[in-house]
């Protein structure tokens, strides 16, 4: 481990909605600053002009402040509560919604520009770096030809023994150029130490002489990234294990700098259960379908964090709050081999989070849920007070996976159900039992005081009144009450509904018997 103090960067582009993967990255970040004092960066790499994507930074600083992964250092939503006052903020000029925090800033690659031609230009003063002018049909022809002679496709290095007068002259002429790095064909392996694979030794044999520089001036990306890395004092790069084949490139970038090479840690791909690699085809994966879905936050931080890391140790603890995962985290635990993307255990985890939310909260959580649903909104005002709602999401806590089913399977607490006399009667009873056990069950809730018309005590009282034969007696008013095969016992909607409701159910049941 470096003796430098740890800075770690997550560096998407904005090119979409955050991605659970690279929630995932982000978070790895942020847990290994947390865990060693470190300082967690978001940095923006919007260099690709032609994959940009209007509002797309935004909504993924927008994703990431939501879910509580925030940067110490970088990009923050202007309006922000969570962008920090302290250090050098400044208002971005390219986003006007964004503001950057921080003394090694810009941390937006786009406001960076001018900085990364610079570098290339001192890589082809130490002659590491060379223009190269070949045209496109020069370069597919070549690539052709490599390829029917079962040749890596890779530059033949042609522009390097161009003299500097020819360069300044086509330069000049206004002739179209790049600036590549110059790999030595003699090249040793090229070794670096990953915190999840150990070393990793690549063949140099088959790298290409990468471009630095397009034609329009602007860096590539392992041109801009590694320059910002070492700028931005970055000791150790953790990124998805898709960037794995670019980081030799990086190394030899480093060593044709003379910059000290940062630790890097490639996370395992995603995948899906049948194995194939987890894709924007295969339903949803941006983080904000997720929590629109009524997956909290803390859940999905939670499953993210599983994907790939586990605590090991023989630990079989598998709900971490945030401050326990930076606390637990490290990389010697986490996997080469892919993390399947399992939603069912997403499910369950999502379950064992509401079954814990303090009532209020789980109340205040589904609201917006409720409020898209058509048996909510026709529900009469009674029904949508904070009070109601808190009743229903009581009853509702135990079963619920996702915050957006409230009330699927009750809607009877919002409408009147419409109950089926064929379902009234419990096993093998007849009409006039059926009657009998409704009549009694009307008097016995029409006698009970407002103080009685809790949860416990009606349970109490019912089941007592029932005696030996439980279902003669709680069957038809269960059907009475929910209009349903398969509801809470009848004492819970009877508290949920109120007392008014509970009789006028059962009137309706007694008419329709
Ligand atoms: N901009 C790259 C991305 O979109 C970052 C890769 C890296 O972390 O080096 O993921």
């Amino acid at each position: 481990m470096t003796d430098r103090p740890i800075r770690v960067r997550f560096a998407p582009s904005p090119t979409g909605m955050l991605h659970v993967g690279g929630l995932r990255t982000a978070l790895y970040n942020f847990l290994f600053a947390r865990k060693n004092g470190g300082t967690f960066i978001l940095r923006i790499e919007d260099t690709d002009q032609g994959r940009f994507v209007e509002g797309a930074l935004e909504g993924l600083v927008r994703s990431l402040e939501g879910i509580g992964v925030i940067p110490d250092e970088g990009v923050f939503l202007r309006d922000d509560p969570n962008t920090p006052e302290r250090v050098a903020s400044r208002h971005s000029e390219t986003y006007p919604g964004v503001s950057e925090v921080g003394t090694y800033g810009p941390y937006i690659q786009s406001e960076r520009l001018k900085l990364y031609a610079g570098y290339a230009e001192k890589l082809i003063e130490s002659k590491k770096a060379y223009r190269c002018f070949c045209s496109r049909e020069r370069l597919d022809l070549l690539r052709e030809k490599q390829t029917a002679d079962h040749e890596a496709p890779k530059y033949d290095k042609l522009c390097l023994s161009l003299s500097d007068e020819e360069v300044s002259r086509r330069i000049a002429a206004g002739e179209p150029s790049v600036i590549r790095l110059d790999v030595p064909e003699d090249r040793d392996d090229i070794v670096f130490h990953d915190l999840v694979r150990g070393d990793v030794t690549i063949n140099a044999r088959n790298i290409d002489d990468q471009i630095l520089v397009k034609t329009d001036g602007y860096p590539t990306y392992h041109l801009a990234s590694v320059v910002d890395d070492r700028l931005m004092e970055i000791t150790h790069v953790i990124r998805g294990e898709e960037w794995l084949p670019s980081t030799p490139k990086h190394v030899l970038l480093y060593e044709a700098f003379d910059w000290q090479v940062p630790e890097f840690a490639h996370l395992p791909l995603l995948l899906n259960p049948d194995k194939s690699k987890l894709s924007k085809r295969q339903g949803d994966v941006a983080v904000e379908d997720y929590l629109a879905k009524g997956y909290l936050p803390e859940a999905l931080i939670n499953f993210v964090a599983l994907l790939g890391w586990n605590p090991g140790q023989g630990s079989t603890k598998e709900v971490f709050t945030l401050p326990e995962l930076s606390e637990a985290f490290d990389f010697s635990q986490v996997n080469r081999s892919g993390a399947v993307f399992d939603t069912r255990k997403l499910d369950w985890l999502n379950a064992q989070y509401i079954k814990v939310l303090p009532i209020g909260e789980l109340a205040t959580r589904v609201t917006p849920f409720l409020r898209e649903k058509p048996f909510f909104l026709s529900a009469s005002e009674d029904r949508k007070t904070a009070d109601y709602i808190g009743r229903v999401a009581l009853i509702g806590q135990e079963r619920l996976s996702v915050l957006s089913a409230i009330g699927d399977e009750h809607p009877f607490f919002f409408a009147e159900p419409v109950i089926d006399p064929s379902l009234l009667p419990w096993k093998g009873n007849d009409r006039e039992m059926t009657a009998e056990s409704l009549e009694k069950a009307r008097i016995l809730l029409a006698g009970l005081s407002d103080s009685e018309w809790t949860r416990e005590r009606l349970g109490e009282i019912l089941l007592e009144a029932a005696g030996e034969k439980r279902g003669d007696f709680l069957w038809p008013l269960r059907v009475a009450l929910s209009g349903a095969k398969q509801s809470p016992p009848p004492q819970d909607i009877a508290w949920v509904i109120g007392k008014d409701a509970t009789l006028s159910r059962i009137i309706e049941a007694q008419n329709v018997l």
